[in-house]
């Protein structure tokens, strides 16, 4: 499992179609919208 960095949501990495990359790490997301707030601005939530 991994956490999306947007709502904190637990995501199941295996099963997840909504993932993005920023500097070398993959991200996962629970919906479409916590995806594309992630896409909008990565590096103020890939960092914390
Ligand atoms: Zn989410």
């Amino acid at each position: 499992m991994q956490k999306d960095p947007i709502c904190s949501m637990m995501v199941d990495d295996k099963a997840a179609a909504l993932k993005s990359e920023h500097e070398g790490k993959t991200f996962y997301f629970c919906s479409p919208g916590c995806k594309a707030t992630f896409d909008k601005d990565p590096h103020r939530y890939a960092h914390r």
